[in-house]
């Protein structure tokens, strides 16, 4: 029987719509408004699009957008200014910078800049920190839909196996550790290792992060096991791909998740949420 599909871009609306409440909600009982400050330095036609799918879902959601399109040559020190006086702007409770920044602009030390009460993103070394010791304040978008989306199939997580193909900073390495917290036995594959398509084919959980195209073959895959393709990559003639070999992987897997339409608009809807949340917390001294 063919898997069944992990539809993130239904999941994902259905997160966005009870976000939109929660915002009207918030905004009725306080009259704050969750802010989220975008800044998009440059002008990568690939960052370009992901910054205008964030800021129509904010609008549709109800949040107050802070668009900062700056240009290609804009200095580190220019752009540490911006998020200085974002941090400190009350009107502000989310700070997304959009990835990669140019050359001449080192992206941690921006990172480190963003406050961490604000850090929508969950990249600030002292959010890293607490998903780390277990006591998550801002998890980044992208771990936190994967993990959704495994919880949309019903499936246990607690004592499975979990294989995570990329380690990256943003993608694999907290992934991982969210699994682990939820009781996964946890493999995390890369370049390096030796018998990938062996551990791949242990996971009864398999996260596909690694931007290489239709990587993950059918035989690489346990039948039935769940599969989370985070994957973006574009063929020679356009097409859009994740990082699984979709159609023959439908075959063996119990579930899987398209691209487009999967972890991709559940990294836009986390972004809504980490931002309610921030705002929430601002508040939160102050309703009952
Ligand atoms: P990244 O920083 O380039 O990391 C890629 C990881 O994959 C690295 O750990 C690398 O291993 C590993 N890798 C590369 N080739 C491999 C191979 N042949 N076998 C085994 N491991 C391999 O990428 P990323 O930022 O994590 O993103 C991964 C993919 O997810 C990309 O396609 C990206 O576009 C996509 N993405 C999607 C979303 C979304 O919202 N849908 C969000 C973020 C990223 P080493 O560490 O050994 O080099």
């Amino acid at each position: 029987m063919p898997a069944q599909l992990i539809d993130g871009k239904t999941l994902a609306q259905e997160i966005r719509q009870g976000i939109a409440k929660d915002i009207e909600a918030l905004v009725g009982q306080t009259g704050v408004r969750p802010g989220l400050a975008v800044i998009l330095v440059g002008d990568d036609p690939a960052s370009a699009v992901y910054v205008r799918n964030k800021k129509k879902a904010c609008d549709t959601a109800g949040l107050y957008v802070d668009d900062h399109t700056l240009p290609a040559t804009t200095t580190q020190e220019d752009l540490l200014k911006l998020i200085n006086q974002l941090n400190a702007n009350p009107k502000i409770h989310g700070i997304l910078v959009q990835l990669p920044l140019p050359s001449q602009i080192d992206s941690q030390t921006v990172l480190n800049a963003v406050s961490p009460d604000k850090d929508a993103d969950g990249f600030h070394p002292y959010n890293i920190g607490k998903l780390v010791a277990g006591a998550p304040s801002f998890v980044p978008c992208t771990p936190k839909g994967v993990i959704r989306m495994i919880e949309s199939t019903g499936q246990a997580i607690e004592g499975k196996r979990a294989v995570v193909l990329g380690r990256s900073n943003i993608v694999g390495k907290p992934v991982a550790i969210l699994l682990m917290h939820r009781h996964a036995t946890v493999t995390i594959c890369h370049s390096r290792t030796q018998d990938l398509p062996e551990r791949c084919r242990e996971a009864d959980i398999l996260v596909a992060a690694i931007g290489k195209a239709q990587f993950v073959k059918a035989n690489m895959v346990k039948p039935g096991a769940v599969v989370i393709d985070v994957g973006i990559n574009r063929l020679g003639d356009g097409r859009l791909v994740g990082d699984v070999d979709f159609e023959p992987v439908k075959e063996q897997a119990g579930w899987l998740s398209p691209v487009p339409g999967g972890v991709g608009p559940m990294t836009i809807a986390m972004l809504l949420a980490n931002t309610l949340e921030a705002a929430k917390r601002v508040v939160r001294p102050v309703i009952k």
